[in-house]
This record gives structure tokens, C-alpha cells and sequence, in this order.
């Protein structure tokens, strides 16, 4: 076999399927999201003014949810939600490992305990069986992970959460436009997170939001934001009024108009991005259907993904190579492949918190059989073909 042939996998000298790397995720930027930035630029309001309450307000409607709360990452979102369900040391909150360590980090952040318990072997989803042999009676919420934008099975989660009077927390950070049962991410929980990075739905830079329908948490999620100070500061100007109370221990959490600004102008095109990423994955699901080393995420037929990511996991029996060789040789092919998670408890921090391997097994073993594969609404159908390409490529040349 010569070098040239394009069969030769580039990581053995051949040539990659394209020339420039295709990224896993990237933002969607138009010439309307510069604009409503510049006009915010030149305003008198670069932050705390009247951009990040219509962000607020667009943003509940677009979810259905009666209040919306700003925050400047997801990981802020995560922090605040969990101060507002009153989470502190010597309770415990029941998450996923299958997640960015941010969903489990937040209950550290008010000194609770994350307790992990397993996802589902198809879906990687919590498995609402493992959830509920994990209550004990310190657990004091519950923390669900939409994983790849899949949302997770939340009429059991809600029994669960019912019959031992815990709050359900949903980090949404992937699943922005995602239904179950035809209800909408966003009215499905207590309080529900998004994350406004890059490789999200929609784009603020960095920004994050809570949604909720109970006003109590609403009120608790705005002080926490801004130093736990109960008035801000146009409603100060408003009242003529030097007078404030720092009632809880709260942050700098503010989102700027500047950002919130892009934030409005992202929403408009939320359902065209979420059609463009599931236009992508069935391109995908239907180009792997035949391919047997490799199967997709199972997708329940009650609930709509809205595809923050589309991972596929390797069946390692039919292939005389490793998950690792199988990325690197996709890398090479100049495809942007990633590895979404690393359970949260293997991390040397949790480790030295006292959780070791082997706690989630569904998980332990999935995580050393996924790979990400690139899935943005910019991509065009040419860089959807370059990645079956490869993929196609890169499997054939290990099939056992
Ligand atoms: C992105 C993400 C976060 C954190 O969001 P940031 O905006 O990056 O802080 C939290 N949880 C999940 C599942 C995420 O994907």
C-alpha cells in the first residue's frame, strides 16, 4: 500500500481527510450579535442596567419558566442554585460522574457532599434506580445532568424527589431547546441551570442563568448574585436612596449588559442553531447505523435532544485498537474529536476527599469506551461528511 492511498490512516503517514482541524464545538457569530454589543458599548449601561433584565425576560418565555435570573457562568448558575435550595455542611446532594466537575463542585462550594450515583449503560443519563439507593436522610437535593442534551427521565427523578421532599436541580448546560414528554428544559425542575460558553446552545462569552417558577428561590438567586445585598443599585437610584442591607453571604456574580446584549441576539436564532445541531446528528445517526464498532447514544423516544454534544461509544471487542488510539488516529484525520467526562470523582481533588474508583461502574466503563465527535450549527454538511469520512476511515483500518 502506498503512502498516498487514501486509505492510509494520516496518523500513519497518509493524508488527513481534511487540512485544517474541524473543533468539537464553536460559536455562531453574526454581523446582528456585533451590532447589539457596539450599540451597548455606546449606551450609558455597560453593567446592572436595562439589557440584563430583557435578557432575563426574553430567556423565561423562550423556556417557560416565570423568572430567570443572569448570573456570569454556568458555574456561577450551579453556585447560586444550590445556595438558594439551602444546601450546606452535613447535607448531601445525589449527582452524576458523567459531567463537567462544575455539577458536582457547587455543592462543595456551600460545604454539602456530592454523592454520586449511576447512569443509564444506553443513554448515560442518572439512573433514577441508582438515585434513589443513594437517598439517605442528609440528602437534600437531587442534581440532574442532561448529558449530550438528552434531557434525563424527570417524572421518576420527581417521585423520587416528592416521596423524600428533596429539590431537583436541573443542570441544563446541555440541553437549551431539549423537550421531554413535550415539556420544555426549563419547567421540568425546581430551578434549572444553563451555561452561556462558546461551545453552548447560545452565547454570552461566559454567562449563566437559573430559571424557576418559585418566587422565593428567585428572590434568594438575585441577592446571591450581587453580594447578597437585597436592593441594587437602579433601584437605590430609583428610591433616592444611599441605604442597602447585605443580608447573606453572596458574590460578584453579575452578568454585564454588554454580554447580555449578545446573550438577546443569540436567542433569536436558539431554534434555528438546536434544528442545525440535530439536522447534524441524524446525518450522523444514520451514516454509524450500519457500523458495527461503533453505536450512538440512545435517544428515548418521549424526549427531544437538542445535541450539545453527539457522543458515540466504541464497542472495543470489535476493534484491534484502543479507545485512545482510535482519537488519536481521528485527530490526525483533522477531526476535533474530545472525550466528554472523565468521572467527576476520579479527579485527584475528590480523590483526596475520599472518593475512589469503582463507586459508579456503568460509568467507569463508558467513560474508557466514548468519543465526542465535532457538532456545532456552523458546520457545514461538507465538515459533517469530513467526519464520517474519518470516522468510516479510522474504524475500518482497526476492525478485528
Ligand atoms: C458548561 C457546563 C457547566 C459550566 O458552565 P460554565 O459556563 O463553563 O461555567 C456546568 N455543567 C455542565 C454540564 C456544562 O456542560
Amino acid at each position: 500500500m502506498s503512502l498516498d492511498d487514501k486509505n492510509t490512516l494520516a496518523v500513519e503517514g497518509g493524508s488527513p481527510v481534511r487540512n485544517t482541524l474541524l473543533p468539537y464545538g464553536h460559536q455562531c457569530i453574526d454581523e446582528d450579535d456585533i451590532k447589539a454589543v457596539v450599540d451597548v458599548l455606546r449606551s450609558d449601561w455597560l453593567t446592572t442596567g436595562p439589557k440584563v433584565a430583557e435578557f432575563e425576560k426574553r430567556f423565561a418565555e423562550m423556556v417557560g419558566a416565570k423568572y430567570a435570573v443572569a448570573v456570569n457562568s454556568g458555574t456561577a448558575a450551579l453556585h447560586a442554585a444550590a445556595f438558594a435550595a439551602g444546601i450546606g455542611p452535613g447535607d448531601e446532594v445525589i449527582t452524576t460522574p458523567m459531567t463537567f466537575a462544575a455539577s458536582a463542585n457547587c455543592v462543595l462550594y456551600c460545604g454539602g457532599r456530592p454523592v454520586f450515583a449511576d447512569v443509564e449503560a444506553d443513554t448515560l443519563l442518572l439512573d433514577p434506580s441508582s438515585v434513589e439507593s443513594k437517598v439517605s436522610p442528609k440528602t437534600k437535593a437531587i442534581i440532574a445532568v442532561d448529558y449530550a442534551g438528552q434531557p434525563c427521565d424527570y417524572d421518576a427523578l420527581k417521585k423520587i424527589t416528592d416521596r423524600h421532599g428533596l429539590i431537583l436541580i436541573a443542570d441544563a448546560c446541555h440541553a437549551l431547546g431539549a423537550t421531554y414528554k413535550n415539556r420544555k428544559v426549563g419547567t421540568l425542575a425546581d430551578m434549572t441551570v444553563f451555561s452561556f460558553h462558546p461551545v453552548k446552545h447560545i452565547t454570552t462569552g461566559e454567562g449563566g442563568m437559573v430559571v424557576t417558577d418559585n418566587p422565593d428561590f428567585a428572590v434568594k438567586l438575585r441577592a446571591f448574585r450581587n453580594h447578597g445585598i437585597t436592593a441594587d443599585h437602579r433601584q437605590r437610584e430609583a428610591d433616592g436612596s444611599w441605604f442597602y442591607e447585605m443580608a447573606e453571604l453572596g458574590y460578584n456574580y453579575r452578568l454585564p449588559d454588554i454580554n447580555c446584549a449578545l446573550g438577546l441576539s443569540q436567542l433569536k436564532k436558539l431554534d434555528k442553531f438546536v434544528a442545525r445541531r440535530r439536522q447534524i446528528a441524524a446525518l450522523y445517526d444514520s451514516a454509524f447505523a450500519d457500523i458495527p464498532a461503533l453505536f450512538p447514544l440512545a435517544q428515548r423516544d418521549d424526549r427531544k435532544s437538542s445535541y450539545h454534544l453527539y457522543v458515540v461509544r466504541l464497542n472495543l471487542s470489535k476493534l484491534n485498537a484502543s479507545r485512545l488510539q482510535v482519537f488519536c488516529a481521528l485527530r490526525a484525520e483533522n477531526i476535533g474529536v474530545n472525550v466528554h467526562y472523565i468521572p467527576v470523582y476520579w479527579h485527584p481533588y475528590y480523590n483526596k476527599l475520599g472518593y475512589g474508583k469503582g463507586l459508579c461502574p456503568v460509568a467507569e466503563k463508558a467513560y474508557e469506551e466514548i468519543i465526542t465527535l465535532p457538532l456545532f450549527p456552523a458546520m457545514s454538511d461538507r465538515d459533517a461528511e469530513d467526519v464520517i469520512k474519518a470516522v468510516k476511515k479510522v474504524l475500518s483500518a482497526y476492525a478485528e
